[in-house]
């Protein structure tokens, strides 16, 4: 081996794609960096409720994932981290990752004395600001690693030492600074996921107007017993529960003016949603309103089985437009009714825009020149040998698909270093 240190792979995002590829090469013996520029590992997934189409909780396959890494020490991650620049050559490359501050180090014990003498709250991203959040906060309950963050304002403000103070462990340091890293790695697998689309784009909508009208990745929030109202799916207007739901299929997706493609899960989503529903509310009645139900090999069983259910109406329509009746909050969907070709208008208690998924690559690219698809998706070729995309990164995926590509982008890094 003519440089022993360039037989580690540098993996980016700790989601389920990245946490593969990292787990699965340092089982078969490489050393490996994993970079997460959140606060926690487990990217989407640990936002999710459930899973389709086992309806599984999502934190049971993430602990797991969790356990494998902890016990191998060939891994090492590194959450609040990103990449800032890539140099050296394939097979060769010098990485420089910067580590943003926490402001709280391994003693915390996350006894949450901290939370109890903040004041300052903020909108709490974990659940896409459905609530707020103390500004000395636990991403959420099942992080890893278990530690409290301290956000940035917080820090810069008069109430940063009285929450310093609080902390009966010495975990807190304020004048923690970013620090850079550099790294030295053959191989580079690139899981980066995956953002909702912004549903405010879809300005027929009102998204961001309306109360009432919530995006898929809210409603698995909702749905969720760490969630902002515990579980309970209620309208956030008025706390009540709602006795009709439109869920709006292809909230921009396959539309040339946002997300020209499908994302393949919106419709398994929406399904699984229902029967979040049901469970919450067994006389309400669902729509759901869409183009074509896109649910491919196994997965059509579980959309069979969601369609036996006889109080939900598959509405097939685009809907064009969404208005509020003020006095009730509720929304009025319009849409043509593409059996009887008549525009019909339907009220509901609340709705909820099935939006798809955007590459993050598509807003943040890599900091080499790759190759891209024509949605900003890292190209199959990322045109840099040495580099592979994986997961949502490279095209859109459900879990278990990630899972697989993950792997393989461990196995394509493992030959790629091996082959030199
Ligand atoms: C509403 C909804 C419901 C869904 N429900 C299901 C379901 O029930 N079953 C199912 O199989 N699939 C479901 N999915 C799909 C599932 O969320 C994805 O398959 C999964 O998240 C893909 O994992 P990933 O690792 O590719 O991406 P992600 O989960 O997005 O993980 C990527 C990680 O990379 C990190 N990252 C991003 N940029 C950087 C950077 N520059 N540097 C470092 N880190 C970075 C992110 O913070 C994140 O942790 C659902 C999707 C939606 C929209």
């Amino acid at each position: 081996m003519d440089n022993p240190v360039t037989q580690s792979i540098l993996v980016v995002g700790g989601g389920m794609a990245g946490m593969s590829a990292a787990i699965e090469a340092a089982e078969a013996g490489y050393d490996v960096y994993l970079v997460e520029k959140n606060p926690y590992l487990g990217g989407r997934v640990a936002q999710l409720h459930k899973y389709f189409p086992k309806l599984c909780p999502p934190y049971c396959g993430l602990e797991i994932n969790f356990r494998r890494m902890r016990q191998n020490q060939k891994v090492r991650f590194f959450t609040m981290a990103e990449v800032e620049s890539i140099s050296g050559q394939a097979g060769d490359f010098t990485v420089s990752v910067r580590l943003n501050p926490r402001y709280v180090n391994e003693k915390c014990t996350c006894c949450g004395k901290c939370a109890e003498a903040c004041s300052m709250e903020m909108d709490n991203p974990f659940n896409f600001g459905l609530d707020k959040i103390k500004a000395a906060y636990l991403p959420h309950d099942m992080a890893l690693p278990m530690r409290y963050v301290l956000d940035p304002a917080l820090v810069k403000s008069g109430e940063a030492q009285k929450v310093n103070e609080a902390c009966p462990y010495e975990a807190i340091e304020l004048d923690m600074q970013p620090k850079t890293m550099e790294l030295k790695v053959g191989a580079i697998v690139w899981a980066s996921g995956w953002d909702p689309y912004d549903a405010a784009k879809l300005d027929t909508y009102g998204f961001g107007q309306y109360p009432n009208l919530i995006t898929n990745v809210m409603m698995e929030r909702l749905a969720a017993w760490n969630g902002p109202t515990q579980g309970k799916i209620v309208r956030p207007s008025d706390g009540q529960a709602p006795q009709t739901i439109g869920f709006v299929q292809c909230a921009g997706s396959r539309d040339e003016n946002h997300l020209p493609f499908c994302s393949g899960i919106c419709c398994l989503a929406s399904l699984k949603q229902v029967t979040y529903i049901r469970e919450q509310h067994p006389e309400a009645k669902v729509y759901i309103f869409f183009i074509d139900i896109r649910a491919t090999d196994r997965l059509e069983d579980f959309y069979a089985k969601v369609k036996e259910d006889p109080n939900i109406v598959f509405f097939k329509g685009k809907v064009a437009k969404i208005t509020e009746d003020p006095a009730t909050k509720n929304l009025i969907l319009r849409v043509e009714n593409t059996a009887t070709e008549k525009l019909e208008e339907i009220s509901v208690d609340l709705a909820v825009l099935a939006t798809g998924m955007q590459p993050t690559t598509s807003k943040s690219p890599l900091p080499l020149k790759a190759a891209y698809d024509d949605y900003g998706f890292i190209a199959q070729n990322s045109g840099l040998p040495g580099v592979f995309g994986a997961g949502c990164a490279r095209t859109p995926v459900n879990v278990s698909e990630a899972v697989q590509d993950g792997t393989a982008a461990a196995l394509k890094a493992i030959q790629f270093i091996g082959r030199r």
